[in-house]
């Protein structure tokens, strides 16, 4: 045997390994031994392999996937800490959404024991408005607003605005149910479920077309988000503006892994392509406490495309919903209107007695 060449007992010493996970990373192709012996079937490995053993140890247990730790090893140092980075960040940003569904569920059954307690009365003053903005040959945009729901579907392919409609409208007999204690996730899932079918029956190819869905269902003390696609919610409290609903779109997660600043992202050539639509994915769900005074905005990507959140935050913060709308609408279009624009505005008012 060659001296640079360790036996797989060896090799498992040096790296502090057990032959077992050496054995199991050749079989999934991870690392595999230098040399194999045709007679013996004994695994020999280089000294040289030993910090890339080390390598696919950790990387197993930060919890990388094989293919990716297959990919990862292939690197070069400064490529594969690229790769290991960028992972990380999807890792916290899946981690984010599994929080924010924890946070509605936490939420939704604490409000199960406050509502009986709740004696302010609150509900929504709103305004909706829909545009085909200045370039765009017709409006694939639908949104709505009424007492307990507002809601903003943002169409694509040739039946994009079918689809939005669609989805907008399997929605509305939210806006007349009573939310029924404690039934808030049938509801929205039913919801959800109702809006999903009614796209694919409104389109004929529901490869080609589909919608984006961002919605606000008011259960008289809170609302509830559903949010799937590029469409955006932001709730303006106190003067300053939260973006509430996270895109779910390619450039974000580029941005999420660090791949892309904010800044570049606006310019990307492919920063209207979505991860993820009305069904092709599962929607985000939130709760949020209303506050007397709060105001939020519903508004397709038409919007935040032309306007940063900084333009956007000041057209808010004046006048009644109607006058906010039109005021951000025609800022999208002084701004040259490239794609149909839809808003919709909402205050939380205490209840005229
Ligand atoms: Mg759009």
């Amino acid at each position: 045997m060659r001296r640079d060449m360790l036996t797989i007992g060896a090799f498992a010493r040096a790296c502090r390994l057990s032959p077992k996970a050496l054995r199991l990373y050749d079989e999934l192709e991870l690392l595999r031994p230098a040399r194999v012996d045709p007679h013996t079937g004994y695994r020999y490995y280089a000294v040289g392999q030993l910090e890339q053993a080390r390598l696919v140890a950790w990387l197993r247990r930060l919890g990388m996937p094989l293919a990716r730790i297959r990919e990862v090893c292939a690197l070069e140092p400064a490529a594969a800490a690229r790769e290991i980075r960028a992972y990380w960040a999807r890792v916290e940003a899946e981690t984010a959404v599994r929080r924010d569904l924890a946070a509605f569920l936490v939420d939704h059954l604490t409000e199960q024991e406050q509502s009986r307690k709740d004696t302010t009365m609150l509900e929504l003053r709103y305004f909706a408005h829909s545009d085909r903005g200045r370039v765009r040959p017709a409006n694939q945009d639908t949104a709505y607003a009424g007492t307990r729901l507002l809601a903003v579907a943002d169409g694509f392919g040739p039946a994009g605005a079918p689809a939005s409609s669609a989805a907008v409208e399997a929605l509305r007999f939210l806006d007349t149910e009573e939310v029924p204690a404690g039934g808030v996730l049938n509801l929205l899932e039913d919801a959800v479920r109702g809006a999903t079918e009614a796209v694919r029956d409104a389109t004929d190819d529901p490869d080609a077309n589909g919608t984006t869905l961002t919605a606000l269902l008011w259960t008289g003390s809170r609302l509830a988000l559903v949010h799937i696609g590029d469409s955006r919610a932001y709730l303006l409290r106190d003067g300053e503006l939260f973006r509430i609903t996270h895109d779910h779109t390619v450039v974000q997660s580029l941005i999420d892994e660090g791949r892309l600043t904010e800044e570049e992202a606006t310019a990307h050539p492919q920063r209207t392509l979505l991860l993820k639509a009305l069904g092709t994915g599962t929607p985000d769900l939130r709760l949020h406490d209303a506050a007397p005074g709060d105001r939020y905005l519903v508004c397709s990507d038409g919007l935040p495309t032309v306007l940063p959140d900084a333009r956007i935050r000041e057209l808010l913060t004046t006048g009644a919903p109607d006058v906010a709308v039109r005021a951000l609408v025609d800022a999208a279009n002084e701004a040259g209107g490239p794609d149909n624009v839809s808003c919709v505005v909402a205050d939380v008012v205490r209840e005229a007695s």
